[in-house]
């Protein structure tokens, strides 16, 4: 169920500035909060419910025994000894989800920044006045915003007016897609957006829909009338530790590659890591490539020759800095 808020607002859960790998030049990701895929790999586990989350930071919490005195619904376990709750046995989780309502009373009870709310509504003006705070940057660069999730088209009105206005603000816009929803929603975002981020999450169907919840012959037709249609594609394949690291796999992505009508604007070959173990825990979850270890992208540079003739550019690590960049010095060198 999704969090109540008004009509002229979304839940977001980070504005990030100075990002350099989410599009051209120098860019402002907002995330939005709600997600239809549930990735075993989510970086982002934060963004995939659609309603206000709690953080509760263990390291942070002395175990004061506050926010167990302000909740009205008994959804906080009672404090033990911090040592006990931080050791690496520990199964001691603060908040117990099923009888937690979201009041967020306990956040303003807690002194120590141990319990933070996930989720903020905010309209688009606002959204984008914080954006447009870098607009210098965006303008040397080449940069803009990139609206990502979450999933922007499980948002799709609020995406539509966003895009709508940030074009009216003269914003660069990226709009980053697994493509898993009706062609009707992507072409519109689309044909807004300067710049489509496509994820590939899998190219075989079953395993798609084991390792992320949903099939993927709806995306790969929608990748398909994407190309068609002309949108500037960057395409974003994952390298997952057993799943997406095998040379067949790539060659298998690469031939279907091969089928679309002309070869793609870009493909960003992305390396698993696992910067999101705390953000799980935080959420009271386990994160489940826990066994897996990160991928050098050093060690996945060779990808690059598989999709040789798939698209015009081809990176490891996706950066969008190098190449549209546009800085002029303030005042010309003297040259004598
Ligand atoms: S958000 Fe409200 S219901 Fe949930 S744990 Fe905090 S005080 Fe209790
Ligand atoms: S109020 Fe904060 S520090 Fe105290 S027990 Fe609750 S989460 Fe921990």
């Amino acid at each position: 169920m999704r969090t109540k808020i008004f009509d002229n607002q979304t839940l977001i859960t980070q504005i990030q500035r100075f990002s350099v790998n989410d599009g051209p030049g120098i860019r402002t990701n907002v995330f939005l909060k709600g997600c239809n895929l549930s990735c075993l790999w989510c970086h982002n586990p934060e963004t995939q419910s659609f309603t206000k989350e709690l953080y509760w930071k263990n390291r942070l919490c002395v175990q004061c025994g506050a926010c167990f005195d302000v909740c009205p619904n008994e959804a906080i376990n009672p404090p033990i000894s911090p040592e006990e709750a931080k050791s690496e046995e520990s199964t001691y989780y603060k908040i117990i989800k099923e009888r937690c309502d979201n009041c967020m009373k306990c956040v303003d009870s807690c002194v120590n920044g141990a319990l933070e709310i996930v989720g903020k509504a905010l309209t688009i003006e606002e959204i984008l006045d914080e954006v447009e705070r870098d607009a210098l940057f965006y303008k040397n660069s080449g940069g803009g915003m990139t609206l990502s999730g979450g999933e922007p088209t499980a948002h799709s009105d609020f995406a539509n007016r966003l895009i709508t206005s940030a074009k009216e603000r003269d914003i660069h816009v990226c709009l980053d897609t697994s493509g898993f929803c009706s062609w009707e929603k992507l072409e519109l975002l689309a044909n807004k957006s300067d710049i489509i981020l496509f994820d590939l999450k899998h190219i075989e169907s079953i395993v798609h829909e084991k390792i992320t919840g949903v099939p993927n012959e709806l995306i790969l037709e929608n990748l398909s009338r994407l190309v068609d249609s002309g949108s500037e594609i960057w395409l974003r394949i994952l390298v997952i530790p057993g799943f997406t690291d095998s040379i067949e796999y790539h060659r298998k992505v690469a031939d279907y590659l091969s089928t679309l009508s002309r070869p793609l604007d870009r493909i960003d070959i992305l390396a698993f890591h696992n910067w999101c173990e705390d953000k799980y825990s935080w959420l009271g979850r386990k994160w489940p490539m826990g066994e897996s270890q990160a991928i050098d992208p050093a060690d996945i540079d060779h990808l690059t020759d598989v999709y040789e003739s798939s698209a015009r550019k081809i990176t490891i690590g996706g950066s969008g800095f190098d190449i549209r960049l546009n800085l002029k010095p303030k005042y010309a060198l003297p040259t004598t």
